[in-house]
């Protein structure tokens, strides 16, 4: 879906990747300070990556520090002296250059290229917004090629997120703006706001001021534009952009939500679920249209608050009986598998246990723990559905914990479907990073 990044030699091919007019040629802008990678950097670009370690970077040709006007932009060349191309600088991150074009460009022509490209982004969202779906990724950062950028539309409220130093600028945020409010103008979906949300984490990595609190669109538009309702499968989520994970919701499991009920539907039907790691109850409440009774499992009150008060809004097309326990899972899935408790869906998905290379080890273990109890607990025939948000987890990995867990339970497990995230979380081929959730589906003979 997504054209992969490919470093090009040809000047000017982006300009005609659009059937729209061409854009009016910016003024020619002074070319950015340049940085020498070395070899390990140069073929990993070579490969279509788009990141520069700050370990790959030769100091001795770093260009002086503190004099980047935003956008901070970097040509990149190799130690040959042969231009890579221009990319966002991040001086306080591990990862120092994120790759914006194979050319070299002046801070203009950059802005030029993001809008358009946010353009070509949100275009290819479009289909997959209709009257049973009104909230979507509009902008996945690398993956459409805008590394850094990342656009959530929840009904009418659009989340952005600058998570690359390199786009903290006023005039990022106006070209973010500008075609946000004219891309979905055009469709009849223009927003009633523009908000920008911190990622506290990424902040401090990249060394990000808070961003303000006002609304970037309308300007003056003050707290009361922070809540809305939004629509996933049919379905009815509030939304508050002051609370919550990630820029609120987890949008890139909307298609494995719609499979789990069909699964459901074919293995469980009538029957009893369980959903662990439930957050605001978005796979649970899918199962509680086809199955008897659901149960919504959460560390987190306040996430459980929101699932109740989603399940609310639904009651109309949900007679299920369901019911939210706060608790720690693991300990939860022990003492219930002990004590006999039997499910014929069940659904796991963890928090990102893996966050670094170090943790996998660790965390293979956990995923071992959590698809074992669950297999216990599951009626001959029964549906598990067991998901992965780790990169570093890698398919193989969570394959062989998940087999492990079946071996130990002992249970013979079919698998029905390898899943991952939705179309507009789209995994570029090059860019291994753009691939992190994983969704087996299993049925437990
Ligand atoms: N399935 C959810 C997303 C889950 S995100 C959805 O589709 O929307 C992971 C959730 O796990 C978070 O809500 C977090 O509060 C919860 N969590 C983290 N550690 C936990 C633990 N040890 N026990 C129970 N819940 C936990």
């Amino acid at each position: 879906m997504t054209k992969p990044h490919k470093p090009q030699r040809n000047r000017g091919r982006e300009a005609h990747e659009t059937s729209r007019p061409p854009a009016p040629v910016a003024p020619p802008s002074a070319p950015a300070a340049s940085v020498v990678v070395n070899r390990r950097a140069s073929d990993r670009l070579r490969h279509g990556h788009l990141w520069v370690y700050a370990s790959d970077i030769d100091s001795a040709a770093w260009p002086e520090s503190g004099t980047a006007a935003a956008p901070a932009l970097r040509q990149v060349i190799d130690t040959r002296g042969i231009l890579l191309g221009t990319a966002l600088y991040s001086p306080s991150s591990q990862i120092a250059l994120r790759m914006v074009s194979s050319e070299a460009l002046g801070e203009a022509q950059w802005l030029e290229l993001l809008a358009e490209r946010l353009r070509r982004a949100i275009a290819r969202r479009k289909p997959l917004l209709d009257a049973e779906n009104d909230a979507c990724r509009l902008c996945f950062s690398e993956a459409d090629e805008i590394p850094g950028l990342v656009i959530d539309k929840y009904g009418s409220l659009v989340i952005l997120q600058l998570l690359a130093k390199g786009l903290d600028s006023t005039a990022v945020r106006e070209a973010c703006v500008s075609v946000l409010r004219e891309e979905l103008g055009l469709a009849g979906i223009a927003p009633a706001a523009i908000l920008e949300r911190p990622d506290p984490r990424i902040r401090e990595l990249e060394g990000l001021p808070a961003p303000s609190p006002e609304p970037l669109w309308p300007p003056g538009a003050g707290a009361a534009a922070a809540t809305t309702q939004f629509r996933l499968n049919g379905l009815i989520f509030h939304y508050d952009a002051n609370a919550g994970q990630k820029t609120g919701a987890f949008l890139d499991q909307r298609t494995n939500y719609a499979a789990a009920r069909e699964w459901a539907r074919q293995l469980a039907a009538d029957g009893r679920a369980l959903d662990m790691f439930c957050y605001q109850g978005g796979f649970a409440l899918h199962l509680a249209e086809v199955c008897r009774t659901v149960t919504g499992v959460d560390a987190s009150r306040a996430s459980l608050e929101v699932a109740d008060q989603n399940l609310g809004a639904n009651r109309s097309r949900i007679s299920a009986q369901v019911d939210w326990i706060e608790a720690d899972a693991f300990e939860l899935l022990r003492g219930w598998s002990d004590a006999g408790e039997r499910f014929d869906a069940i659904i796991l998905d963890p928090p990102a246990f893996a966050k670094t290379k170090r943790a996998v080890e660790g965390a293979l273990r956990g995923y071992k723990e959590l698809n074992l109890r669950a297999l216990r607990m599951l009626r001959p025939g029964g549906l598990l559905v067991t998901c992965s948000c780790s990169h570093h987890v890698g398919w193989a990995d969570l394959e062989a914990a998940v087999a492990s867990a079946a071996a130990d339970a002992p249970r013979r497990v079919r698998l029905l479907e390898r899943r991952g995230a939705a179309p507009d979380h789209p995994v570029v081929l090059t860019l291994p990073e753009t691939e992190y959730l994983k969704c087996l589906v299993l049925e437990a003979e």
